[in-house]
């Protein structure tokens, strides 16, 4: 929608498992748990990923920070390019209702495009409209494994969210709204691109 780069941690690391890297063998344990991947590691790639030349004209980041020192690591990388940080989306929904979205969930390997098989479903069961390959079901996407992912959320990274209050750069998406009203959620909160 922006027109910049969407840098997903998780999309990287899932990436590294399907690869069997080093970094995917590293990863894949604390994926499959449902817990942060270490932090040393997700620091050198976001690292690595922000000195790629597509992210001079901005770039937004999902899933990432996610603990004190992920949070700490950004700032000093960001005053190192001398980047200054817009906004952090905190997006509210209800434990309920992100256990429905996520169990829901399913994404194309191929393409990436993400549907819901109740509220966005694709036109023929478990089949990209865009591309035409099997939908896949995230291994982390069970409920026991959601509410572990909602639980590490609570301790590690939900603390986090006040130093950027603080700075007045949190601003709150009703992830409650309809999945096809978030879009224009977004835009309201960010601005028109
Ligand atoms: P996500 O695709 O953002 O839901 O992330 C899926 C999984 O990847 C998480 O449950 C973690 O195991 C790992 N992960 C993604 N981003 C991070 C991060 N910033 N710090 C630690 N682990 C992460």
């Amino acid at each position: 929608m922006y027109g910049v780069p969407v840098i997903a941690t998780g999309d990287i690391l899932r990436e590294a498992v399907a690869e069997g890297s080093e970094l995917g063998r590293l990863a894949e344990g604390y994926m499959k748990r449902g817990e942060l991947v270490r932090d040393d590691i997700v620091i050198t790639i976001m690292e690595d990923r922000l000195d790629e030349p597509d992210v001079e004209d901005g770039f937004i980041l999902d899933g990432f920070p996610r603990s004190f020192r992920q949070a700490e690591a950004l700032d000093r990388i960001l005053k190192e390019k001398k980047v200054e940080l817009d906004a952090i989306l905190n997006v509210v929904a209800s434990s309920d209702t992100i256990v429905g979205r996520l169990s829901l969930r399913r994404s194309c390997p191929k393409c990436g495009a993400v549907y819901h098989m109740k509220d966005m479903p694709p036109k023929d069961d478990e089949i990209c409209d865009e591309c035409r390959s099997s939908l896949i079901q995230r291994d982390d996407d069970k409920v026991e494994i959601i509410r572990h992912r909602l639980e590490v959320y609570e301790k590690q990274t939900f603390p986090i969210l006040e130093r950027y209050e603080t700075a007045g750069k949190a601003k709150e998406v009703r992830g409650e709204l309809p999945i096809d009203q978030i879009p224009d959620e977004v835009k309201r909160v960010l601005g028109d691109p």
